[in-house]
């Protein structure tokens, strides 16, 4: 096989247009496009027979392994506008302890982390910094919680756009410094990310700022919607039952919905997951709209939770994700961060598995589902971790030994059984 013709063999593309997600409206493909006159997200619309005409399932498990390989579902039109930083289709991993644990039949984590930059918003901004670079975009801002800042610096800068991004002040260092070392002029604001995202707003016109934020720009869900067609492959195409997503601004939600309606329409797959969306506690205004029977989510106040990327307070798709869930059959349901931090320590001391808070929190919100009788044991789950849990801070691990010394070996299995 030659691994980079995902990146140098020109394919057939089927975008036919883009469509307001709120009123159908029609725009045309090919041209720049933030949001909607209606102020909504654009939707992409393709020609899906033509799709099912040029490829089929086993030209695609003959491809490359990368997000490219489904340039057929993709908006991209010539393959040198494609940026890639060597993307890779993230494993599945299984948590047997989990599933011993809980009594559960097959409980499988997507490991997001193991992308470019270390979280699955590389998926994302590497198609939207593919469209912004075919579309001819030089100088582009974002709100960010870090990792969408972190991916579009490093996406970026690979093509030398010019790249704004503000996040809040406390969003977790690492990410803050990665995103600065990637090239990327960055700001620390004191507020949280819509107090950023009303800046980029306010700066757009005067700096001649394409705007990045989530779900203002078309094709970062398009860039997510790789996971859900990824996912379908590697599990030949028979989708789980239940996926729980940690939803932030919504985009892998909703992106994954996309995949699995088009596989769907296409004939590739006979039923599809319930979409489950989980939020922390401190910050959980789509779970409160779900609650309520609501369309559209209200602004989150004081939001606040470990886990900084679905620190969200406010989604312009809300009203997109209150749909993947419901059409799905699924919910909406919210934990705490001392269940987060559990979980993580869990996963990364029984499964082996280092998860970031936010993929943790998906392992939380399954137990408390299945607790709640939500789910059955029996269902197939996929957990998402969607960031690499190195990425934040972790718990003090400071014991220490001199070396000049004799080491007490009793005192030091002492601690480790007390550990244990
Ligand atoms: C962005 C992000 C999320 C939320 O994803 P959305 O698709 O925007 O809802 C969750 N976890 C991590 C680590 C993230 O970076």
């Amino acid at each position: 096989m030659d691994h980079s013709s995902n990146l140098t063999t020109e394919r057939p593309t089927f975008v036919t247009h883009l469509e307001c997600s709120a009123t159908g409206e029609r725009y045309e493909a090919d041209q720049l496009h933030g949001l909607s006159d209606a102020g909504k997200p654009l939707l992409v619309r393709y020609d899906l027979d033509g799709i099912s005409g040029a490829i089929d399932k086993e030209t695609l498990a003959a491809r490359p392994p990368d997000m490219w390989r489904y340039r057929e579902f993709l908006p991209v039109r010539s393959v040198e506008h494609i940026v890639s930083l060597g993307e890779v289709m993230t494993p599945l991993v299984s948590l047997p302890d989990t599933e011993a644990r809980l009594g559960a039949t097959s409980v499988i984590a997507k490991d997001e982390s193991r992308l470019p930059t270390a979280s699955f918003k590389a998926r994302g901004l590497g198609m939207a910094v593919t469209m912004a670079n075919e579309l001819g975009v030089k100088r582009l801002a974002m709100p960010t919680n870090g990792n969408a800042g972190a991916a579009l610096g490093a996406y970026g800068s690979r093509v030398g756009m010019e790249v704004y991004v503000f996040c809040p002040a406390d969003t977790p260092e690492v990410n803050v410094r990665e995103i600065a070392l990637q090239g990327a002029q960055v700001w620390r604001v004191n507020g949280l990310i819509n107090d950023c995202g009303k800046i980029v707003g306010a700066g757009k016109e005067e700096m001649g700022w394409f705007d990045f934020s989530t779900l203002k720009e078309p094709y970062r869900i398009e860039g997510k919607k790789t996971m859900g067609l990824e996912l379908a492959e590697q599990l030949d195409w028979d989708l789980p039952d239940v996926i729980f997503y940690p939803t932030g601004g919504g985009t892998g939600i909703i992106g994954m919905w996309k995949a699995f309606n088009e596989l769907e329409a296409m004939g590739w797959i006979s039923h599809k997951p319930r979409m489950v969306a989980v939020q922390a506690d401190g910050c959980a205004p789509i779970v409160k709209a779900y609650d309520d029977g609501a369309d559209h989510a209200e602004l989150w106040e004081n939001a606040s939770t470990v886990a900084a990327g679905i620190r969200v307070p406010a989604a312009i798709g809300d009203f997109l994700i209150l749909e993947a869930v419901r059409d799905s059959g699924g919910f909406a349901i919210a934990i705490s961060d001392d269940a987060i931090e559990q979980a993580q320590v869990t996963a990364a001391q029984r499964d082996g598995l280092l998860m970031s808070p936010e993929g943790a929190a998906t392992l939380a919100g399954y137990e408390k589902a299945l607790r709640e009788g939500l789910v059955d044991k029996k269902d197939r789950v996929v957990l998402f971790n969607c960031g690499h849990g190195l990425k934040y801070p972790m718990p003090a691990a400071d014991r220490a030994l001199d070396h000049t010394q004799s080491i007490d070996f009793a005192a030091l299995a002492a601690a480790a059984s007390t550990d244990a």
